[in-house]
């Protein structure tokens, strides 16, 4: 695996190279949602380069981003043993040299809902460094995973405003076996913590096993009550369209997402699932 710290050795090699180029951005404290990621992109040859970096403009809450996991060590021993071609490690002024023009991007109605509310610029952030690094790697095919998913509705939109011609490809949330998605978070979690936080995935499904015998709103009611016996403190669990990320009140025969996020302790977590229109009656 060959390491690139500064965008100009990056883009020297690459500028050689005739290969389909799939890019996997990610913040580091990798794990097997990450690697899925990697594993994915290496399918048909392509090369794959993996990007690890933290990026300050999306972290509305300076304490989260102080808090966040550090394991570049550890992240590139993983990098290594999953085959990943390349690894892009810039420090800051890479990303943001002193002068560089940062758009502001029309994200309409994804910037105001769920993570958009909660998270106020945290998109905007999102679609800067995405953007930055496109422009710098210019990739055919972008990796994201489905964990993330109104990201991936964001991305998808910075596409489409950017006239981009790489094309976005969401991989399935990858879970540990009690079915916690894999999160670079839950590291921060206490044990007792780490026992307790199975129940969002647990209460999704139960949302949707029961969406044709009870109502969207009781069911909502109950899922934030089932979370707080787990000392789980919902934030929002939203039904939305899965295509537009348009909220709903009530499941129909279309295709939806529903959507969670929430705290344990002082570590914010988030998840959600695909519910298929078609199997309602
Ligand atoms: P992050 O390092 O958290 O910014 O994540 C980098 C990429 O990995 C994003 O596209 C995430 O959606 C994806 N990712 C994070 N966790 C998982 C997971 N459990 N399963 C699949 N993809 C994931």
């Amino acid at each position: 695996m060959k390491i690139f710290k500064t965008v100009k050795s990056l883009q020297n090699y690459l500028a050689s190279k005739k290969e389909i180029i799939n890019f996997v951005p990610t913040m580091g404290a990798l794990h097997a949602g990450h690697i899925k990621l990697i594993s994915e992109a290496q399918k048909n040859n392509a090369l794959v380069v993996c990007s690890i970096f933290i990026n300050p403009k999306q972290f509305n809450d300076p304490g989260d981003l102080k808090k966040y996991p550090v394991t570049t060590e550890s992240d590139i021993d993983k990098l290594y043993h999953a085959e990943c071609d390349i690894l892009f490690l810039p420090d800051t002024q890479e990303i943001y040299p002193s002068g560089l023009e940062i758009a502001k991007y029309d994200l309409g109605n994804l910037n105001e809902i769920l993570e958009g509310k909660f998270r106020s610029g945290h998109f905007q952030g999102v679609c800067i460094v995405v953007n930055r690094l496109l422009s710098i790697i210019k990739p055919n095919n972008l990796f994201l995973g489905q964990k993330d998913y109104q990201q991936c509705a964001v991305i998808n939109k910075l596409l489409q405003i950017t006239n981009s011609n790489c094309k976005l490809i969401i991989i399935p949330t990858q879970r540990e076996k009690d079915g916690l998605a894999m999160s670079s978070r839950n590291v921060r979690l206490t044990e007792i913590e780490r026992n307790e936080a199975p129940e969002i995935y647990k209460q999704l499904k139960i949302i949707e096993n029961l969406r044709n015998k009870v109502s969207l709103s009781k069911l909502k009611e109950e899922f934030i009550e089932a979370l707080q016996q787990k000392n789980i403190q919902t934030e929002y669990i939203e039904l939305a369209d899965a295509d537009d990320l348009h909220l709903k009140n009530n499941f129909d025969d279309k295709d939806s997402v529903l959507l969670f996020a929430g705290y344990l302790g002082g570590v914010r977590l988030i998840d959600n699932i695909i519910i298929n229109g078609h199997h309602v009656n």
